[in-house]
């Protein structure tokens, strides 16, 4: 069996090697996923999180705040020390910006200083300081390695001042680690209870398949949550080959439609508690500042959001699995949903439909399950094009809901049209002859382009979904029950 060692942390060039095949999925109740791909002993590694929900008595609620704020207390005190080094670099003193461990080396000192006034540092885990300069060590190397890669590559800015109250409160812990059916045991906080039933993960502990690196404590609005670090050996998936190829066309109005005529409508989450939302931000705003009751609305407002994201995540993942799990090859679109998201009438559905998760989540759970993932060109016209003798139209208005061809007649939904054409996209990318630009760009095997906000639409379906019918999948969107925040199960 082999094991990630403490080597392989962030930061390391092990690390970003590792990083790459990081499989991620914080939403597993029952854990059937970790399951099925058990393999056999002998196997590659891979990493997973594993994620409960914490019930924490009120003395522990005490203990998870404090190492929260002390992790944030040694990022800011890291932060400052990192840019008077910047500074004095800049001024032409011989010094080296410092990184994890000099700052480690640095808060060591610090800490015992009593002029410092630090004298709670022990009241937390020692990890929690290491941890958070690890953070910012990542933070400043991303931030570097970002201005280099310019104009390429994602951005990131200059790693900022964290401030309690205002996103989420965290920090991290290495250690020794043990689980039990209803309970967690963390260093230093001890046992603490957990909402779901963690017998499984358990079991795969006490096996030896599994064994947990770090964990990471988050609050989400009065809730807490633990995600483990999870190295274990896997069986790599053989990749399925010459199976069912299915087009997924996404949208608005309905999530995703398949190109097997399957619709699944999305739960719009946010959409459903706007009212709501509304509501408690005006209240909210009406709240003396600093008062009781503005902390105790705003606490009303973060369930809000918890539980509307709660929803959404709950149903990407039923999705993504069940497409992942049941088919060879997926074709979606390779759209640029964050450059769709600058049309201000569409902005806030298309945050609210999640595809940038859906694809996102897709990307690695086809690794999990040996299927293909295939991004079909976003300049490929699928909507415009008919999926029975191929003829490709001038324009189709948004408001055009039924694709009628006037070639061969068919008449047809119009994303169930678009979803079959990407089913047919492996084809039609194997037979063109040019497939990339010079910029490295896909080129449009077809001779137009498609309209740029082709796949999200606000037009009114009706009840014309020609050939297309709701899936059958369990994709049930109320599934979520009063504990809102809990971790959700898959299909
Ligand atoms: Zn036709």
């Amino acid at each position: 069996m082999v094991y990630l060692g403490r080597s392989y942390r962030r930061g390391s060039g092990l690390a970003d090697r590792a990083v790459k095949t990081l499989d991620v999925c914080p939403f597993h109740r029952n854990h059937s996923n970790m399951r099925s791909t058990l393999g056999p002993r002998s196997g590659a590694h891979a990493f997973r999180a594993m994620r409960f929900a914490l019930d924490p008595n009120n003395k522990q609620r005490g203990a998870l705040a404090s190492h929260a704020g002390a992790a944030r207390y040694a990022y800011n005190l890291g932060l400052e020390w990192l840019i008077d080094a910047i500074e004095r670099r800049r001024l032409g003193a011989d010094e080296s910006v410092p990184n994890a461990a000099a700052m480690h080396l640095r808060w060591n000192r610090w800490k015992r200083d009593p002029a410092n006034g630090a004298g709670w540092w022990s009241n937390n885990s020692k990890c929690v300081y290491q941890e958070a300069f690890r953070d910012l060590e990542h933070a400043f190397n991303s931030f570097v390695a970002s201005r280099r890669a310019r104009p390429h590559g994602k951005r990131f800015g200059f790693p900022r001042f964290k401030c309690k109250g205002r996103g989420c409160d965290r920090f991290r812990l290495s250690g020794v680690f043990h689980v039990g059916k209803r309970w967690v045991q963390l260093p230093n906080l001890g046992r603490i209870r957990v909402h779901e039933d963690a017998s499984k993960f358990m079991t795969h502990l006490k096996s030896g398949r599994a064994r947990i690196t770090t964990a990471t404590i988050t609050r989400q609005a009065d809730r807490w949550y633990v995600n483990f670090r999870v190295v274990r050996t896997k069986r790599v998936p053989e990749r399925r080959t010459g199976g069912a190829v299915i087009g997924v066309d996404v949208g608005i109005n309905a999530l995703a439609t398949l190109s097997n005529g399957e619709l699944v409508v999305g739960p719009k989450a946010l959409a459903a508690s706007l009212h709501k939302l509304r509501r408690l931000s005006k209240a909210h705003s009406r709240k003396r500042l600093k008062s009781l009751n503005r902390r105790r609305s705003a606490q009303k407002l973060a369930r809000c959001y918890a539980r509307i994201s709660s929803v959404r995540l709950d149903h990407l993942h039923k999705l993504s699995t069940y497409l992942a799990k049941n088919h060879a090859q997926i074709v979606i679109e390779d759209l640029s949903v964050q450059g769709m998201m600058s049309n201000r009438r569409l902005a806030r559905s298309i945050a609210d439909a999640g595809w940038a998760e859906l694809f996102a989540m897709l990307e690695y759970k086809c690794r999990w399950y040996g299927s293909s993932l295939i991004k079909a060109s976003r300049w490929f016209a699928s909507t415009r094009t008919c999926s029975s003798c191929g003829v490709i139209k001038d324009s189709l208005p948004l408001a055009v809901r039924v694709f009628d061809c006037a070639a061969c007649g068919l008449t047809l939904d119009r994303d169930l049209n678009a979803a079959k054409n990407l089913a047919q996209w492996p084809k039609v990318a194997a037979s063109a002859s040019e497939t990339q630009n010079a910029c490295r760009g896909n080129v449009r095997p077809g001779p137009r382009r498609a309209d740029p906000d082709e796949a999200g639409t606000e037009q009114s379906i009706g009840d014309i979904r020609l050939g297309a019918q709701r899936t059958s999948v369990g994709l049930q969107t109320d599934s979520i029950g009063p504990n809102e925040g809990r971790v959700a199960s898959g299909i």
